[in-house]
């Protein structure tokens, strides 16, 4: 059962044994054990490393999207992570996995988003794009990604979607850091033109608990360490 937690905008219920299996093997970082300067870093590796969480993510989303009186034509992942549980469940539902990408990394004519910030801003703001043509008005989209944060990536794919004549029947993501307001972004973007635009993730910031952090407590060493000096720890 799906719990809304604010209008268009849902995630599984607390006591339901996906929130329980997710939430179990979900690891977060802080500042010094992470990429970015982000309180939590949600480490997506430590989903993928549990074939038995991807399966239960991939079948939960597999038969969602095949109850949908009108199903999905297309899936659309966010670069880089996205592309890990997109083409998933496309596979399955025999429908087309389509790569929203930054505009230096993607093939042929593109169509390029307003220029969207994150939870942790890079240098210049990104535009995401995709490829012109590879969804168009017939097209009935699902937009894929780890983390919902700031929610600047998610706006920048309904542009995409819009841009291109599509519906958007959902945007999944398999956490939501509420607090960041990131649905809100979108939905009252422009006078709302995305206001009905559902949303879905798997759990909330609850799920990050402190049993969830993944630093090594008490380690003072560098945090990557060469390969010589692996071997000779071996
Ligand atoms: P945003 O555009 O702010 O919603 O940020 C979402 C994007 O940044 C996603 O593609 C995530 O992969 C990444 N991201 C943002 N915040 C975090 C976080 N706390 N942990 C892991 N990834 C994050
Ligand atoms: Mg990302």
């Amino acid at each position: 059962a799906l719990v809304e937690i604010t209008p268009y905008n849902y995630t599984l219920a607390r006591n339901s044994p996906l929130h329980a299996q997710i939430q179990k093997a979900y690891r977060w970082y802080s500042p010094k054990f992470s990429p970015h300067d982000v309180p939590r870093f949600a480490d997506v590796g430590s989903i993928t490393e549990n074939p038995l969480v991807m399966r239960s993510i991939r079948d939960f989303l597999v038969q969602r999207y095949k109850s949908f009186p009108q199903p999905p034509t297309h899936i659309m992942g966010f670069d880089a992570r996205g592309f890990l549980f997109g083409p998933l469940i496309a596979v399955e539902l025999g429908i087309p996995f389509v790569l929203m990408r930054k505009a230096n990394k993607n093939a042929g004519v593109l169509i390029k988003s307003e220029p969207y910030e994150k939870e942790y801003k890079e240098v210049e703001p990104e535009v995401m794009t995709i490829r012109l043509g590879s969804i168009d008005k017939n097209s009935r989209v699902v937009l894929v990604d780890d983390v919902l944060a700031t929610g600047g990536t998610a706006l920048s794919g309904l542009q995409l979607a819009e841009a291109s004549g599509a519906t958007v029947l959902e945007v999944v993501s398999l956490l939501q850091l509420t607090f960041l307001k990131g649905v809100e972004l979108s939905h009252s973007y422009r006078n709302g033109r995305y206001s009905k635009i559902p949303f879905f993730s798997f759990v909330d910031e609850t799920a990050l608990t402190d049993e969830n952090c993944g630093d090594l407590l008490n380690y003072t060493g560098k945090r990557a360490i060469s390969c010589s000096e692996a071997l000779s720890k071996l």
